[in-house]
């Protein structure tokens, strides 16, 4: 298939390269990185021109947005959007009714697995989108990822990860005070994991990612708390989740209270660049009041 790649950092680079040696014909266009191997045009528009996929991997809804601008009226008649950037539901539903509005079809497709998932081309897609759409891109999802879910309509893909990902912020809080007050109680780490991880409170926080050292699985705290999944791409997750639930008139206290605790890491603290499993030493650090 002949494919456009706007957006080749961490996660778009090793996509296309996937795409490359599955025997796509890719041409690539980023603002500000040139990664080995993909072929790069010089403009993004000149990169959508006769593509029948365009794939965006891009930092966040107002840079997709200004994106689109650009590429709708330069694409192809019937070419699929195919946008795995993480974004806001409502930048979602707005550059899929633009494409629409000008006879394209368009999908969100946030992933989750982060850049080892997109290294080895095991991603999870979570698809929102019209079925003519996905039929189309299936086969270039299939190169890059591992499963496919269609979640439904335009931005329910979005919504799936930042549903997904408030759970996971949540779990991940809970799991490292748990562990943090476990250690003033002067409980054992291992009999807190053996415990926990086979009982009501387990979750993937704690089963397959265990923040404490040691424990468990091999997990960032194993590797000096070095990302993983930074911390402060949690905080951009838990905050596309609040900005939703404004939106939707939706109660997220919890997810509220991860998002206070990460903000408070990352923008005050020494959160930044460190897994997002390193909220146990910070609650290590901290005393109640
Ligand atoms: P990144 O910052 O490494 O890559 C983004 C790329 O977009 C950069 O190379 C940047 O130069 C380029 N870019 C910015 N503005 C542009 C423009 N106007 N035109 C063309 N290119 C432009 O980010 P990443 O880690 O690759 O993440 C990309 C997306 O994937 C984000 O939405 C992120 O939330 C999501 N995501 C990341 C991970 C992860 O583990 N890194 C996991 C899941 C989802």
């Amino acid at each position: 298939m002949k494919i456009a790649f706007i957006g080749l950092g961490n996660m778009g680079a090793p996509m296309a390269r996937n795409l490359i040696a599955a025997g796509h014909d890719v041409a690539g266009y980023d603002t500000a990185a040139t990664p080995e191997g993909i072929d790069m045009a010089a403009s993004a528009a000149a990169a959508v021109a006769g593509a029948e996929v365009v794939i965006t991997m891009l930092p966040n809804g107002g840079i997709l947005r200004a994106v689109a601008e650009e590429i709708v009226p330069a694409m192809g008649a019937s070419a699929v959007l195919l946008d795995c950037s993480t974004v806001d539901v409502e930048s979602a539903r707005a550059v899929a009714a633009q494409a629409e509005a000008a006879g394209l079809m368009a999908l969100d497709a946030p992933v989750s697995g982060g850049i080892g998932g997109a290294e080895a081309g095991t991603l999870t897609f979570m698809v929102g989108g019209a079925p003519e759409a996905l039929e189309i891109a299936a086969p270039l999802l299939d190169v890059m990822g591992g499963r496919t879910v269609h979640c439904g309509q335009a931005g329910s893909g979005q919504a799936a990860k930042i549903c997904n990902n408030m759970i996971l912020g949540a779990t991940m809080v809970a799991t490292c005070e748990a562990f943090a007050l476990a250690d003033k109680l002067g409980l054992d780490r291992q009999a807190m994991f053996d415990v926990v991880s086979t009982s009501s409170g387990q979750s993937w926080s704690m089963n397959t990612y265990c923040p404490a050292p040691g424990i468990g699985p091999k997990s960032p705290a194993d590797n000096d708390y070095k990302p993983g999944f930074a911390a402060e791409l949690m905080l951009k997750d838990l905050d596309l989740a609040r900005q939703a639930a404004e939106e939707a008139g939706a109660a997220t206290p919890m997810g509220d209270a991860a998002l206070a605790e990460y903000r408070a890491f990352v923008e005050g603290e020494d959160g930044r660049g460190r897994d997002f499993s390193a909220m146990l030493p910070r609650f290590q650090g901290k005393t109640r009041g």
